[in-house]
């Protein structure tokens, strides 16, 4: 359908999981797409060349987004290499399970750093470039644990918590310049995430979902391609939850 031709998008972690999802689909639209990850450079070579054989056109650039530096060299890189920025959707994101008991200071500044942090690095450049456009579509990738807490993630939770707030902050504060801000929270999506998962705790988990089964990465890819599309262009400032009715 090429709903996005000719837009520039960066898609942080996409080199496997929900971001790379994301990053095909944005592909298959027509965006040119920048691949960022933190450390796997096979994975993110992969996506750049499975989106190539798809007919689409993406690059690489390897940045840990949670150091301000690295992300702001991130925007500007694709901006200079590009002309511009339309559609920054903020994935990358890591989490740990455990009694809160046992978490350590170290664990609360690894979350927080690249789950919440790492969105306002990213934001904090490319949001210029995007107000000199008077155009723009930021996707944050939140969680259904930001939306009402998880037992054993209380991290986690927070830092996607912080993710919804920042979004609809944003969102009023970028709506008169033409910039889109909205969120997305998944339940479980089946991805390297959770595969510390045993099969048993999947069934268990399986029967608390309504819809009785894990969400497709391609779930989550569909709705951040229609929310950074003109389809959605008068919705701004949503956290939009997508879990086959967990909560
Ligand atoms: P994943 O399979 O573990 O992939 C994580 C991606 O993030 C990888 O590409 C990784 O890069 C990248 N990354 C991690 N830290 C980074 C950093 N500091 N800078 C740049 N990239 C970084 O994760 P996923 O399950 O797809 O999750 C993606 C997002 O969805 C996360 O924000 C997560 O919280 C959210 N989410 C997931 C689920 C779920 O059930 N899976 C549910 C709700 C929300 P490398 O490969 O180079 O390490």
């Amino acid at each position: 359908m090429n709903i996005l031709k000719g837009k520039i998008a960066v898609v942080t972690g996409a080199s496997k999981g929900i971001g790379r999802a994301i990053a095909k689909k944005l592909a298959i639209e027509g965006a040119l797409v920048v691949i960022n990850y933190k450390s796997d450079d096979d994975s993110a070579m992969k996506v750049v060349n499975e989106i190539k054989h798809e007919g689409g056109y993406a690059i690489k650039y390897k940045a840990d987004v949670s150091k301000y530096d690295k992300a702001k060299d991130l925007i500007e890189y694709t901006v200079k290499t590009f002309g511009k920025i339309n559609i920054l959707v903020n994935n990358a994101g890591i989490s740990k399970v455990g009694l809160f008991t046992e978490m350590e200071e170290g664990d609360w500044d690894s979350l927080i750093n690249t789950n919440l942090k790492g969105m306002f690095n990213t934001c904090h450049t490319a949001v210029k470039y995007m107000i000199g456009e008077k155009s723009g579509s930021i996707i944050n990738i939140s969680s259904i644990w930001g939306n009402v807490g998880a037992s054993c993630e209380v991290i986690y939770s927070a830092s996607k918590g912080g993710v919804n707030s920042f979004t609809k902050a944003l969102a009023k504060e970028l709506a008169p310049s033409n910039i889109r801000t909205n969120a997305i929270s998944p339940g479980v999506i089946k991805t390297t995430m959770n595969s510390w998962l045993t099969e048993e705790e999947m069934v268990t988990l399986k029967n608390d979902i309504p819809m009785g089964r894990f969400g497709e990465q391609e779930d989550v890819a569909n709705l951040a391609c229609f929310l950074c599309s003109d389809e959605s262009k008068y919705i701004t400032g949503q956290i939009i939850t997508l879990d086959g009715g967990l909560v």
